[in-house]
């Protein structure tokens, strides 16, 4: 096999070189770190499960039109991607407070929020990625009002869509980060969605109980992060073990 030349490696993921220009290989590693990067751990098997999370949510918002990096699946850690250029503000949204909400405006854990809000963080990880506003976004041409505009647009149809499918199979979407990048077509340059959408950044609850089935379990010291993201690949249909192979979420009653 020929060997690849690594274009970036990140925390979680490392990217290579694709098969075509324009194209990247997204690779996830088992690794993982908490916020400010302090604890280190590898976690065996947490990037196969991320990677078929993420596969399995990003085909769908393509399939409902939110254009996305993702090309298709390549193997268990990989999928081959679009290649753009990262904006570099995280993008959350919460339903329910939760981590640093709770913690700085003094809301308690759990409280639904009157509606979704969106936060921007600027990613550095030397800053410990501060929270900015539009206006240090703008200001400092991270990226332009339009697509802050576009940003805000595709995170709300992500959440719709995050919510109910999660709803579906029994868990409560409280909130999650994305990131977006910009893709170059010829003369055009678009916004899209990017980097990968699994429970390493999304916190999920589940409905019944409030078991925790995402990276808080690391976060705080847990333990059974790999059961809780094998749970959730479970319910939605897409990890095949010995189990007959299904074709997508199972409903939770
Ligand atoms: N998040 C993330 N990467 C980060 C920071 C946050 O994916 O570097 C996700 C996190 O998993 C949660 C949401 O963004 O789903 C909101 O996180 P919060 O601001 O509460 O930060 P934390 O409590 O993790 O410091």
């Amino acid at each position: 096999m020929s060997r690849r030349r690594r274009v970036y490696e990140g925390k979680a993921k490392v990217l290579y070189e694709g098969p075509e220009p324009g194209t990247l290989i997204q690779h996830f590693k088992d690794d993982t770190t908490d916020s400010d990067s302090q604890k280190h751990a590898t976690i065996e098997g947490k990037g196969v499960l991320n990677n078929r999370i993420s596969e399995f949510i990003f085909s769908k918002l393509n399939d409902i039109g939110v254009p996305t990096h993702f090309i298709r699946a390549i193997n268990m850690r990989e999928q081959l991607i679009r290649e753009v250029e990262i904006i570099p503000c995280e993008v959350v949204v919460r339903n329910v407070a939760a981590g640093s909400l709770s913690k700085r405006l003094g809301i308690e854990e759990g409280t639904q929020l009157p509606r979704s809000i969106i936060e921007f963080y600027y990613k550095n990880d030397e800053l410990y990625d501060p929270m900015v506003s539009e206006e240090h976004i703008t200001a400092f041409g991270w990226a332009t009002p339009q697509e802050i505009d576009d940003m805000m647009a595709l995170a709300l149809r992500v959440n719709d869509f995050l919510a109910g499918l999660f709803l579906g199979i029994g868990i409560r979407l409280v909130d999650f980060k994305v990131e977006f990048g910009r893709l170059y077509e010829g003369d055009m340059v678009r916004v899209v969605l990017a980097d990968e959408i699994s429970p390493d950044n999304c916190r999920l609850w589940d409905i019944r109980t409030n078991d925790k089935l995402d990276k808080d379990r690391f976060r705080n010291d847990m333990g059974g992060l790999i059961e809780a993201y094998q749970e959730v690949a479970r319910r939605l249909g897409i990890l095949f073990e010995n189990e007959p192979k299904r074709r997508g979420p199972t409903l939770v009653k």
